[in-house]
């Protein structure tokens, strides 16, 4: 697929139509800030909204409205001749539409899939609509929050992967023999988002989707913060508990496969990632 790169100062054909094309046949994936935030404005609690709208144990938005354009699915809070029932709360991706943000080398670029510009496709009234540069757009669907929690989760996702490093090669795990931890990883990196979600079960499914804090803030950073130190304290409380090895393999994967979940969420590339962790693991001394 050709990605094209756009620059911030671009002017574009992004003045939204309205006509709601965009909410049909796509696949969103949630992050635990976005669950919050759509909870909030769906007047939910974030378990309730999970259990009504969320699938492949949460992190993926159902698509489940009428099929009402080119057969495909509208999203369960799409509502006909309306628009989102949700706007206030809707997720980065919703946001960012058409755009994607790609990071390479630790630099976001915004981009659009193919050569045409998408909305061309099933709104081609766009072109007569006011143009936007890029910056002003994003600007205007009030991205900020939303583009920082991505960013901070993934941080999150990369100290739940030290967790598990530390288990693994702090603790004697990667000598063992008999603990084939690395293969188990390895297994894992190819498991999709449901059986991800089943292996780790519905206790830390709810730690790592939603956070127990009183009073949840709308702000991003707080949230985040929170969520982060209270993640924390549940694996601490559980790496005390642990008397053998056994214990030790079942925290270790239980932590990986709970930092493969949530990249999951954040769209990135969990085959990618999975094999980098691998490959220190055994650079650092870990049995294939
Ligand atoms: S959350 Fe709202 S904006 Fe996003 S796809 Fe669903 S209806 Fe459309």
């Amino acid at each position: 697929m050709t990605i094209t790169r756009l620059e911030l100062d671009q002017i574009l054909p992004l003045t939204c139509s309205r006509s709601g094309i965009c909410c049909h046949g796509k696949q969103v994936y949630l992050n635990p800030y976005e669950i919050h935030c759509f909870a909030v404005a769906k007047k939910l609690t974030p378990s309730a909204f999970l259990d009504q709208y969320g699938e492949q144990g949460g992190i993926k938005l159902k698509f489940n409205g009428s099929t009402s354009w080119r057969g495909m699915a509208a999203c369960s809070q799409y509502v006909e001749g309306f628009g989102c029932s949700v706007h206030a709360g809707r997720p980065l991706a919703c946001r960012l539409y058409p755009l994607g943000r790609q990071i390479e080398h630790e630099k976001a670029y915004y981009i659009f899939e193919g050569t045409q510009f998408p909305c061309l496709d099933g709104c081609p009234e766009v072109e007569q609509l006011p143009k936007l540069t890029v910056a002003d757009y994003l600007q205007g669907q009030k991205t900020e929050p939303f583009i920082y929690a991505q960013d901070t989760y993934l941080e999150v996702v990369q100290a739940l992967a030290d967790i598990a490093f530390m288990l693994l090669l702090e603790t004697g795990l990667a000598e063992s023999t008999e603990h084939k931890t690395v293969a188990l990883w390895r297994a894992m990196s190819h498991e999709t988002p449901d059986d991800l979600a089943q292996r780790i079960g519905e206790e830390w499914l709810e730690k790592l989707l939603l956070p127990n804090i009183e009073n949840a803030s709308e702000n991003a950073a707080d949230f985040i913060q929170q969520h982060s130190i209270l993640l924390q304290e549940a694996i601490q409380k559980q790496c005390d508990t642990l008397q053998n090895l056994d214990q030790i393999q079942e925290l270790c994967v239980l932590v990986l496969a709970m930092a493969l979940y949530l990249a999951r969420s954040l769209g990135a590339d969990t085959k990618q990632l999975a094999d980098h962790w691998i490959n220190t693991a055994i650079q650092n001394g870990a049995k294939a």
